[in-house]
């Protein structure tokens, strides 16, 4: 469906929990979240019903996140279900990786498409400071076993945090030369725990470009993704800058709670509840969201913040 804007929204993520196995210190809080009432979340059906509510709308593309959607226990039905859309393209999951040794192939036998694996930093300490409780061992089991399955494309993510990984940008771009996938670098957005880091931490994606001198541009892939490339590398590196140099005019995404709720713009308070619709009434309140997608999302800083309302993993990121 085209927007108000002219925007073709094709894309959904869809959150399937609130819950993580980690803390990452700009996504959610050391106590993790309060545990919403079981009945206010969507169900496996509500979940489908709403993919295929969207797909007839035109969405074409799902990309399942949380959260981290690897703890939800019926994910691999959630995925498979979801795969067998009509109208579904494409399903790709985002993921810390963790659980990855256990569900990297019934992953991709149920359909999934294409894995991101968060990565912040390849210093084992640093990765337990950020993450508050992870194993950067435990990250690199899921990796190679993500490897091992077969996907047909793995992109890592780090957010670029000043003071934190600027020192690390060249050792994480090199990983395009060793491995067969792309190291995106992502602006932190200021939400609501994030929100909390000083101004120094805003680093502008820039900065990536100022220590890798021999990184050139190369064609995009339809993402809102600048892509570079290092010489003899095996895979592309991405930009994603929401804050420096936003990309609300090609933003052709939405997004669905894990408590039902459709946000038209990660960085609005706006939601459409889909809780209890059926499917008339969930692709009227997709409609609706699609309608009402605000052009951009206002200024991002550390003196503007997100007005989402919400950490990123009750979003979806
Ligand atoms: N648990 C999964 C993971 O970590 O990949 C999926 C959910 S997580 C919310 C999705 C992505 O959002 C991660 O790559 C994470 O680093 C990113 N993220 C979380 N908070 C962010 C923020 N304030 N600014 C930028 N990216 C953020
Ligand atoms: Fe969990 Fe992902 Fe958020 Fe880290 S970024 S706390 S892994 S949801």
């Amino acid at each position: 469906m085209i927007d108000q804007f002219g925007r073709n929204v094709t894309y959904l993520r869809i959150s399937v929990t609130e819950l993580c196995n980690l803390r990452c210190r700009y996504c959610m809080p050391e106590e993790g979240v309060c545990k919403k009432n079981h009945a206010d979340m969507l169900t496996e059906d509500e979940m489908i019903l709403a993919v295929e509510a969207a797909a007839a709308l035109g969405i074409t593309k799902l990309r399942v996140t949380g959260g981290e959607p690897l703890v939800k226990k019926n994910i691999l039905s959630i995925c498979r279900r979801a795969a067998a859309v009509p109208g579904i393209r494409e399903v790709c999951l985002t993921t810390n990786g963790i659980l990855l040794p256990q569900l990297a192939k019934p992953l991709k036998e149920a359909g999934v498409r294409r894995l991101n694996l968060s990565i912040d930093t390849l210093n084992p300490e640093k990765y337990a400071y950020i993450t508050r409780c992870g194993s950067l061992d435990d990250f690199w089991k899921g990796f190679h076993a993500a490897l091992d399955a077969g996907f047909e494309k793995i992109k890592l993510n780090a957010v670029l945090i000043g003071g934190f990984n600027d020192d690390e940008i060249v050792p994480l771009a090199e990983l395009t030369r060793q491995y067969p996938v792309d190291m995106r670098f992502i602006e932190m957005m200021p939400m609501c725990d994030s929100a909390e880091f000083g101004a120094d931490t805003y680093i502008p994606y820039t900065r990536v470009l100022d220590v890798l001198p021999d990184a050139r541009p190369a064609p995009k892939d339809g993402g809102v993704a600048k892509l570079y490339r290092l010489p003899g590398a095996k895979g592309n590196i991405g930009l994603i800058s929401p804050v420096s140099a936003h990309f609300c005019g090609e933003c052709n995404r939405i997004r669905l709670t894990a408590d039902g709720r459709v946000k038209p713009c990660l960085h609005s308070s706006a939601e459409y509840p889909l809780k209890g619709l059926d499917f008339e009434g969930m692709k009227a309140q997709l409609e609706r969201a699609i309608g009402g997608k605000p052009q951009w999302h206002g200024s991002l800083d550390a003196a503007h913040h997100s007005g989402a309302g919400r950490n990123m993993n009750q979003i979806g990121g």
